[in-house]
């Protein structure tokens, strides 16, 4: 497996490099919305700590990132009136991953709606980030 690459696209958001629609952020991870949603809302949870994905994480920062992930999870439902959750974490090409920094994504799903495709199209920055803020309305 390759090694971790620290000019990834996220590391450089967790850096400050790069921009993001922000949603949460604690010393474990941080919560932004994916800007090619497969579902409106589609939001991504990021952990700090270096690692590609689940093969080569730290067993102790996956134990810490599952609440957070519930506690997305339960707030998307909430903020986007959806009927159910997709929770995905995608490891190294063969495994659909695009991005080579472990993270979650939280997708709002509707009864008989089918997702759009993984790495689509580009949300508008307006939408983005008014379901940033809805889904931030809904952790408080
Ligand atoms: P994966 O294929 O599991 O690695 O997912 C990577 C996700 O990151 C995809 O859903 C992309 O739409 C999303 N993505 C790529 N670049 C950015 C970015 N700059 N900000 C937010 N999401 C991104």
């Amino acid at each position: 497996m390759a090694t971790y690459d620290s000019n990834n696209i996220f590391a450089k958001i967790l850096r400050g490099e790069i921009p993001c629609h922000k949603v949460y952020e604690d010393d474990i991870a941080l919560v932004f919305m994916d800007v090619m949603p497969q579902s409106p809302g589609h939001a991504l949870i990021v952990p700090k700590a270096p690692s590609r994905n689940v093969l080569d994480a730290d067993p102790a920062v996956l134990a810490k990132i599952l609440p957070l992930v519930q506690k997305i999870a339960i707030a998307s439902k909430k903020a986007f009136a959806a009927d159910g959750i997709t929770v995905w974490q995608l490891n190294e090409p063969a495994g659909g991953q695009t991005v080579f920094h472990l993270h979650y994504h939280v997708i709002p799903r509707y009864d008989g709606k089918p997702l759009q495709s993984h790495s689509g199209k580009m949300e508008d920055a307006a939408v983005l980030k008014a379901n940033a803020d809805k889904l931030k309305a809904a952790l408080t």
